[in-house]
């Protein structure tokens, strides 16, 4: 099966957008603000918060970057008229990292300034290992502009614990998520059970000490694990909250979780770019190929939210 799903990912841009869109269309909110919006204020009704993010990375021009930044700083404006319970995300290659990480940094304080009149919040996604000194580096510059904005830290990196410990603050706020590229050994647990148990461990160590951990997975055993950690420690309820992507079908996982009184927000792209994004996430993780086939059957009989 796994073959099969490395040549499915790498086949897939061959075929035309109309054969891909299946295999974004359940991760994905629609290509405008408008369908974003509806989807946010959709998952709200039910109870979830939602975090936004304009599909894309890796842009090529200081013209660009300008122009994600206005939109970035537009959806702030747009969630704030519309009233709907959501941050945003984003990734600094979209906002020209790639090209100068001081264009980058300049950029991203320009989506911050906007959260900061919103009252709103900023969440820094991470990408791959390349970045990652350079992405907190321009964490802690945004940190002290603006404490409503976080960090992502990746469970299956070995250095994760020993940032945390950098970093562990009250003034902390972090994503705690398994990782989606692919990285070298030497930089990364390859080996499920050792990225599990680093998660977990991360995760109490932010819990440890006095910051703030946003739970992104959709693996029910750490889910399961961390839930009955924090009940054992009695940590009130504004010290974590869980987190999903938009389409993984762990629907009544996540209802359960919001009936403890636990905050849940759901990961949720959208933009033109999807069809990119789609294709480069499914060569990155070709598993991602075996999941979307299951959940194109499954999805009638498994509700999502
Ligand atoms: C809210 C959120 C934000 C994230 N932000 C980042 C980030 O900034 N940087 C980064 O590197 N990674 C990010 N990730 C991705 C993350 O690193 C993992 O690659 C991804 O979540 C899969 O790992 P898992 O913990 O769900 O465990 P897995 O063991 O991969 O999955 C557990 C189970 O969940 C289901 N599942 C998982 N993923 C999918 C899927 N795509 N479709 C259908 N079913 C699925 C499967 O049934 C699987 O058995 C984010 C994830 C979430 C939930």
């Amino acid at each position: 099966m796994s073959r099969f799903n490395s040549f499915l990912a790498v086949l897939l841009p061959l075929f035309p957008r109309w054969f891909a869109k299946p295999f974004a269309k359940p991760y994905v909110a629609g290509e405008t603000v408008e369908q974003a919006i509806a989807v946010a204020r959709n998952l709200n009704h039910r109870g979830y918060a939602v975090t936004l993010d304009i599909l894309g990375e890796h842009i090529h021009s200081r013209e660009a970057s300008y122009q994600i930044r206005d939109a970035y700083r537009r959806l702030y404006d747009r969630i704030a008229a519309e009233g709907v319970r959501s941050t945003i995300s984003l990734k600094l290659t979209h906002l020209g990292l790639e090209i100068d990480p001081a264009l980058a940094e300049e950029n991203v304080l320009a989506v911050l300034e906007k959260a900061r009149e919103y009252n709103n919040f900023l969440r820094i996604d991470m990408e791959n290992s390349p970045y990652t000194d350079h992405t907190l580096r321009i964490y802690r510059r945004c940190r002290d502009h603006y404490p409503g904005v976080g960090a992502v830290l990746q469970a299956y990196l070995r250095r994760t614990l020993a940032d945390i410990q950098n970093l562990n603050s009250a003034r902390f706020n972090v994503r705690i998520c398994k990782g989606i590229y692919r990285e070298d050994p030497t930089l990364a647990y390859q080996d499920r059970q050792a990225i599990r148990d680093n998660f977990i461990r991360a995760v109490q160590t932010v819990l440890e000490g006095e910051g703030y951990a946003a739970i992104a997975t959709h693996d029910i055993t750490i889910i399961d694990t961390l839930e009955t950690w924090i009940e054992n420690h009695a940590l009130s309820t504004d010290r974590f909250e869980f987190q999903a992507l938009y389409g993984v079908p762990i629907g009544p996982r996540l209802k359960r979780l919001l009936a403890k009184g636990y905050t849940v927000r759901i990961y949720v792209p959208f933009g033109a770019e999807w069809f990119d994004y789609s294709i480069r996430r499914l060569k990155e993780n070709p598993h991602i190929v075996g999941y979307i086939l299951k959940n194109l059957f499954k999805h009638k009989r498994q509700g999502r939210y």
